[in-house]
């Protein structure tokens, strides 16, 4: 079907809103419209051709109604029927699309279709939103009508209802009329019962209260009705009145508070009303009432009371018996009483707290007792110390040690004793004065007097001076020295100076004589070409002489402060600080040799040998060392090493080729049994076998000198070769029992060939110092974490002095020069040893054997 045939368009565009809708559920894209839906759904200003329809006109999903037409289309369009829908709400969007307007349609929904397939929908829509508006009003009104006609139906119901119930009411009120007036007429009669009673009771009642005026009356105990509230006294008792002290006519009919003002500052009148009030009795016992006399005198009473409620007929309190009575003797007495023996107590309590003071008074008297005592022993200590400090001091003065003078500045009094004028070189006898004295001493030192004398005066310290005098009868020049004091002015002395004069010439002269020797001493070590240093006791240098800082450039101050350890060479520093400090430890005397800087950067070799020093009184002051440049000989030393090790090795060449020869001839004589050139083969192998070993130990000598010694570490089993050594050496000597014990297997990690050549020296020493035909014992074992070897001969043994010495180069015993040897065995033994972190040693006694030994770490 053609959408732009003229008939069609002319059907379309009449006066219904129609809008053609693609067959493509679900979008239905919309095809096209007529002007009427454009102005029914406001899409004047848009063109909603080509959109889906809900994109058009979104679709409220609160809202089922929108639904109807999608859910219209898609049964129309499966169908193929005209669908009619029933009126729906599908708000569309306002022309100005800022709101959507209520909107409520009618449509019809035409599948036109082609060759039974629908090609497009079209849809006829009318907006009834305003007849559906105007119904649901019109529905609402009528609801609304019919609700108040259900309403008033009801009240009409219950009107009637009341009605009924009215009639009732009435019926009963009638009959409760007639019952009131029935129990009126009982009443009436109770009433009339009643008053009768009451006069009988009011009679009744009257008389008792007569009887009760009677009893108050007669009774001894001081009683008092009080009316009402007001507390109105009535009918009190004579034995009231004399509490009271008042007279009769004036409290009678008055109000209690009235008569008596001041017990309204006390408890009663809120106690009577709580009577009144609860109607309960009241009673307490020794209550203290401040009462007055008529006179205007306040008194204090004690009282038992009791306030009993008194009923009218309406049970009512209407009065209130107040009974008092005055044990005020009675209480004062008892107070009295309790106040005594509360002062007892009192008394009681201060006589033991004085009692207490007394006995710590007591004590403390004791205690001042005992320390006077002590006091009193201590001076008497005291005194005999003085007495004994006098008589020494008397001793002094008498035995000729110490001379005394006194002058008195006021009086220019002088006294002088029989030594001080000794001293001074004045006649024994006579007057002297000060001048005579000041004359004696030498005159540059009269101002030293001078000086000291006005130095006293002013620090108030005693004066103390030395000066020389030249003494008049010898001419001799004679040191003094006076300590003195002034004395201020007591009672019945002057003021006055006390001098005490002592001779210290001997000392002066040593000090001299000391300071000669110290001068002398400095000249000498100034002039010698030896280093010369002085230590004092705790190791610090006090003097280095002229020699030291002109080789090594520092001035003595530099030097003194330990600046010379640092021109030690690093290599020798260690060792020779340890031997000087070790020396300052045995305060015995030291060698050691050190290269030392010179100022022009080179090295030069010092020989030092450290003496200690003592003072007079024989304690240790220090070292004093003396050093000679020894590089010369140093150098000689290693030219001698050199050529020792350069020989060695030149010997060593035909030594071989000797020994191999020997070799030879000796498998040779063998093979021919020729006896003769066996042993004699035989002795010249080991001959040439004790030349390689002394041969080889100089070689070792030069090596170890010139630092060229290796060891080559390994681990081997120490026991094992201890007793290859053992039998070899077993081969070539016959002259002596070598008995090994070995304790288990031993491992270290050493040289095995130097270690060797350490255990054959020993064993060979142990040969050649015992006598043939004694045993040898060579143990080897585990002792303390280290491998332990030692040897041990029945042989002539060392000396003690000896010992320290064995292992020096070169050393042998002086004695023993007839047994061939060069000093050099035990020097390389202990330095291999020693560069093994071992230790090597010898036990020794003359005369009965030596136990050589070394001990390394084991592996
Ligand atoms: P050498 O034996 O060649 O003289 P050593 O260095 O081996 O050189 O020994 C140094 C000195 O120690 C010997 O000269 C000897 O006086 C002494 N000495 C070494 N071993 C013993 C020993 N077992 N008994 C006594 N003296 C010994």
């Amino acid at each position: 079907m053609n959408l732009n045939s003229p008939l069609f368009r002319a059907i379309f565009n009449n006066a219904a809103p129609r809008i053609i809708l693609e067959a493509n559920a679900p979008d239905f894209s919309i095809l096209d419209y007529n002007q009427e839906f454009e102005i029914a759904t406001h899409i004047t200003n848009r063109d909603v051709r080509g959109l889906k329809i809900i994109e058009a006109f979104p679709i409220d999903d609160n809202k089922q109604d929108g639904k109807i037409l999608i859910n219209g289309l898609i049964s129309s369009l499966k169908t193929k029927q005209i669908i009619s829908l029933s009126p729906f709400q599908y708000d569309v969007p306002s022309a100005d699309l800022k709101s959507t307007e209520l909107s409520w349609w009618q449509s019809e929904i035409l599948p036109v279709t082609d060759n039974d397939e629908v090609q497009f929908l079209l849809v006829t829509t009318n907006n009834i939103t305003e007849k559906i508006l105007g119904k649901n009003a019109l529905d609402e009104s009528i609801e609304r009508e019919n609700k108040l006609n259900i309403a008033l139906a009801n009240s009409h119901e219950e009107l009637a209802a009341s009605n009924e119930e009215l009639q009732t009411n009435l019926e009963n009120l009638i009959s409760t009329n007639e019952e009131l007036t029935l129990s009126r007429k009982e009443l009436q009669i109770l009433n009339d019962e009643l008053e009768l009673r009451i006069q009988k009771r009011t009679q009744d009642l009257q008389s008792s209260r007569l009887l009760l005026q009677n009893i108050i009356q007669t009774t001894n105990v001081a009683m008092t009705l009080l009316k009402g509230k007001d507390l109105i006294i009535e009918h009190p008792n004579p034995p009231m009145i004399k509490i009271w002290q008042r007279k009769l006519e004036n409290v009678v009919g008055r109000r209690i508070t009235d008569v008596f003002p001041e017990l309204e500052q006390q408890r009663f009148p809120k106690l009577l009303a709580e009577v009144f009030e609860t109607g309960k009795r009241i009673a307490m016992p020794e209550v203290p009432v401040d009462i007055s006399y008529e006179n205007g005198e306040m008194g204090l009473i004690y009282v038992d009371f009791s306030y009993d409620p008194i009923f009218d007929k309406d049970g009512n309190v209407e009065y209130i018996l107040a009974t008092v009575s005055d044990i005020t003797d009675k209480v004062l007495s008892r107070k009295k009483l309790e106040e005594n023996e509360s002062e007892l107590q009192a008394t009681t309590e201060e006589l033991a707290a004085s009692n207490e003071e007394l006995s710590a008074t007591n004590e403390e008297l004791a205690a001042t007792n005992e320390e006077l005592q002590e006091a009193q022993e201590s001076l008497f200590l005291k005194n005999e110390e003085l007495s004994e400090t006098e008589e020494s001091l008397r001793l002094a003065l008498a035995s000729g040690n110490l001379g005394i003078y006194s002058i008195e500045p006021e009086t220019g009094k002088f006294d002088i004793s029989a030594k001080a004028r000794e001293f001074y070189g004045l006649p024994e006898r006579g007057k002297i004065t000060w001048a005579d004295v000041i004359n004696t001493v030498v005159p540059q030192y009269l101002p030293v007097i001078e000086k000291a004398r006005d130095n006293a005066l002013l620090t108030k310290q005693p004066f103390d001076v030395q000066y020389p005098i030249l003494h008049s009868t010898t001419n001799k020049i004679k040191w003094v020295r006076v300590v003195g004091k002034s004395i201020p002015k007591s009672n019945n002395r002057v003021a006055r100076f006390l001098g005490v004069i002592l001779d210290i010439t001997p000392e002066i002269e040593y000090r001299h004589t000391l300071e000669e020797s110290e001068s002398r001493f400095r000249n000498m070590a100034e002039a010698t070409d030896v280093f010369i240093a002085v230590g004092d006791e705790t190791s610090n240098a006090t003097y280095f002489n002229t020699s030291w800082t002109t080789l090594t450039g520092r001035s003595m101050e530099d030097l003194l402060k330990y600046g010379w350890a640092d021109l030690i060479h690093p290599d020798d520093r260690d060792r020779y600080v340890e031997i000087y400090l070790e020396a300052f430890k045995s305060k015995s005397p030291f060698t050691g040799e050190f290269r030392i800087l010179d100022k022009d950067g080179n090295y030069s070799w010092l020989l030092a040998k450290g003496s200690p020093r003592f003072n007079k009184n024989g304690e240790f002051a220090g070292y004093i060392s003396s050093s000679v440049d020894i590089s010369e000989l140093k150098k000689d030393e290693i030219r001698k090493n050199d050529f020792i090790g350069m020989v060695s090795h030149e010997l060593k060449t035909p030594l071989t080729a000797i020994s191999g020869f020997v070799q030879v001839l000796h498998s040779r004589a063998k093979k021919n049994d020729d006896s003769y050139a066996l042993t004699a083969l035989n002795r010249t192998y080991n001959q040439v076998k004790k030349m390689t070993v002394m041969i080889n130990g100089f070689l070792n000598v030069s090596r170890l000198e010139s630092g060229k010694l290796l060891i080559e570490k390994s681990d081997f089993q120490l026991d094992e070769l201890v007793r290859e050594l053992v039998e070899e050496s077993d081969l070539v000597q016959f002259s002596h029992k070598i008995n090994l014990s070995v304790s288990q297997t031993i491992i270290v990690n050493a040289d095995r060939d130097k270690i060797g050549s350490v255990v054959s020296n020993l064993l060979s020493n142990a040969v050649k110092y015992s006598p043939s035909g004694t045993d040898i014992d060579v143990r080897c074992e585990i002792l303390d974490g280290n491998a332990l070897v030692s040897i041990t001969d029945d042989g002539i043994g060392i000396d003690k002095e000896d010992i320290d010495k064995l292992f020096n180069r070169y050393y042998r015993v002086g004695k023993h020069h007839t047994i061939s040897g060069f000093g050099i065995g035990l020097y390389l033994s202990s330095e291999i040893i020693e560069r093994h972190n071992g230790k090597i040693g010898v036990e020794s006694e003359i005369g009965k054997g030596s136990t050589f030994y070394f001990k390394i770490p084991l592996a």
